[in-house]
């Protein structure tokens, strides 16, 4: 079963990848940053992941190719270098126009339940699906060296989510990179987390401290999208991020980087 399923996938991986679709993707800022070597390895993810995963349209959205690419585009990004499946608990990917309204319900200390609605951009299920704001995904792309990234955060929620669990740890087979994976992970998070309680300024988005599975998906944003900063301000966490990624992102080229400014 195993091999039939690695035998499909080298075949959708060796397609020919359309130009149209290169075009696209072309479009995507972060995968225009990507050392050219790992393209082909890119377009090979992305066959499999299109053929595997479905689109769905929600809120009267209407998926088309720039959608599909630009969504696999930047989430297969978070798979190059790795023996991965392939984001394997997913199998739908459900597109609102922007963002969409979710139940809420909150249940205080004496039992009294609240119902309530929130606004959301994306969120990342453990049985299958995974939901996305098309202008927020939008909105990140017209900001390449922002902090946020919708589209890698909520799949980093995938790859933590394939122990099983969603911890903030995905799963990892090298047993000295667990051990400083757990070490750097827990000790940035406790930094973290103090920081925001006294309200100082921290390196990372606050919502890090929400808890360690935020906090993996909030770094893997951070990690792809302003990697020096990480490298230079949370350099032993950035490393094993680059064991984890295999993938060195501060050694991108800088080719159409946002001009510092004075603000
Ligand atoms: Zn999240």
């Amino acid at each position: 079963m195993f091999g039939l399923a690695e035998k499909r996938r080298a075949r959708l991986r060796a397609r020919p990848f359309p130009d149209e679709w290169a075009a696209i993707l072309d479009d995507v800022p972060i995968s225009r940053r990507l050392p050219r070597e790992d393209l082909a390895e890119l377009h090979g993810h992305i066959q499999v992941f299109l053929a595997e995963k479905r689109f769905e349209g929600a809120g009267g959205f209407a998926i088309d190719d720039a959608v599909r690419l630009t969504i696999a585009g930047q989430a297969c990004i978070l798979l190059l270098h790795r023996a991965s499946s392939a984001f394997p608990k997913l199998r739908s990917i459900i597109v609102y126009p922007e963002e969409y309204l979710a139940p809420l319900e909150d249940v205080d200390d004496n039992g009294f339940v609240t119902e309530d609605v929130e606004s959301r951009s994306g969120e990342s299920w453990m049985q299958g699906s995974l939901v996305l704001s098309w202008a927020d995904v939008l909105a990140d792309l017209d900001d390449p060296f922002g902090e946020l990234n919708v589209v890698l955060h909520e799949f980093a929620h995938q790859l933590d989510a394939e122990t099983g669990e969603m911890n903030g740890c995905p799963p990892i087979a090298d047993p000295e990179l667990r051990a400083d994976w757990a070490r750097e992970m827990d000790s940035a998070y406790a930094v973290h987390g103090r920081l925001v309680d006294r309200s100082r300024p921290t390196v990372l988005d606050p919502y890090a401290a929400e808890d360690p599975s935020e906090f993996f998906a909030v770094v893997t944003e951070a990690f792809f999208q302003q990697p020096r900063r990480i490298l230079v301000s949370l350099p032993r966490l950035y490393g094993v991020l680059c064991r984890y990624y295999e993938q060195d992102p501060a050694t991108w080229p800088l080719e159409g980087e946002r001009p510092p400014t004075d603000s």
